[in-house]
């Protein structure tokens, strides 16, 4: 569904992307690992076009990654991300957020957008904090609500930039069953994490990330059981 072609980005003088080329299938769940500093960040942004690439493609659904603004809001609605910060709009209650960006982009009614963000809501086990604040919620609540903000466009494919690694330990297994019911749903996932026992389970390819390429792509099977190198081998061990 997203191909990535050859795609270099460089900041200054620093290459940050290095010749990467990969494709995220339709109903895959792809686990990126790495290094801080390898560049998962960059490529998430850049799929999503908030950090534009120098050279190589992005398509989605064979469609190019530009700045035309038509196709940019086709494909930002088609491509829902999750980041580590989780970005609600803190004057607007759960709800509100849920639906603004359905009833502005989408032109959904009102009633409607509220009927599916309820829904929305009760699938991510928040039905009864739908007046409340983000300020009123904690940060596993909070990060559950991002992903129902982002499920509220339809996306076709769901972006998540380490959505766990802000959150108190107690609170991470609540977001990722979140997204292990997203998974089994059929949803096309693309995941940075550093969570190895949901990558394990979850995944079906798990990429490792090392100074700005891909340096290997297995299942998590293979990945885990049989690491193909020592870098790989030291990095989980490292993550336990
Ligand atoms: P982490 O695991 O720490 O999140 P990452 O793999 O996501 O790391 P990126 O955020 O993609 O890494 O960053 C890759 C490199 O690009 C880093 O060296 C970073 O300092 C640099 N970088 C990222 N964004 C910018 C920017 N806007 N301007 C300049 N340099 C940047
Ligand atoms: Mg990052």
């Amino acid at each position: 569904y997203i191909v990535v072609d050859h795609v270099c980005k460089s900041f200054g003088q620093q290459p940050v992307l290095r010749d990467v080329s990969t494709q995220f299938c339709c109903g895959e769940v792809s686990v990126i690992i790495g290094a801080s500093g390898s560049g998962k960040s960059t490529l998430l942004r850049a799929i999503n076009r908030l950090t534009p690439h120098d050279s190589g493609t992005i398509t989605i659904d064979g469609v190019p990654v530009s700045d035309n603004e038509a196709t940019l809001q086709r494909q930002r609605t088609d491509v829902g991300m999750v980041f580590q910060q989780f970005n609600l709009f803190g004057h607007m209650t759960v709800l509100d957020n849920l639906t603004l960006a359905p009833r502005r982009i989408h032109r959904t009614p009102r009633a409607q957008a509220n009927d599916q963000a309820m829904a929305l809501l009760h699938r991510v086990g928040l039905e009864e904090h739908s007046h409340k604040y983000p300020w009123q919620l904690s940060g596993g609540q909070q990060q559950r609500v991002a992903i129902a903000r982002a499920l509220a466009m339809n996306p076709k494919v769901m972006l998540f930039d380490e959505p766990t690694s802000a959150l108190d330990p107690e609170m991470v297994q609540e977001v990722l069953d979140v997204m292990r019911q997203l998974a089994c749903a059929g949803m096309t996932m693309v995941i940075v994490t550093h969570e190895m026992g949901f990558a394990r389970e979850v995944a079906d390819r798990v990429l490792f990330f090392d100074q700005g390429r891909i340096a290997h792509e297995a299942p998590p099977a293979e990945f885990f059981g049989q690491p193909a190198n020592e870098r790989i081998r030291a990095f989980i061990g490292r993550l336990g």
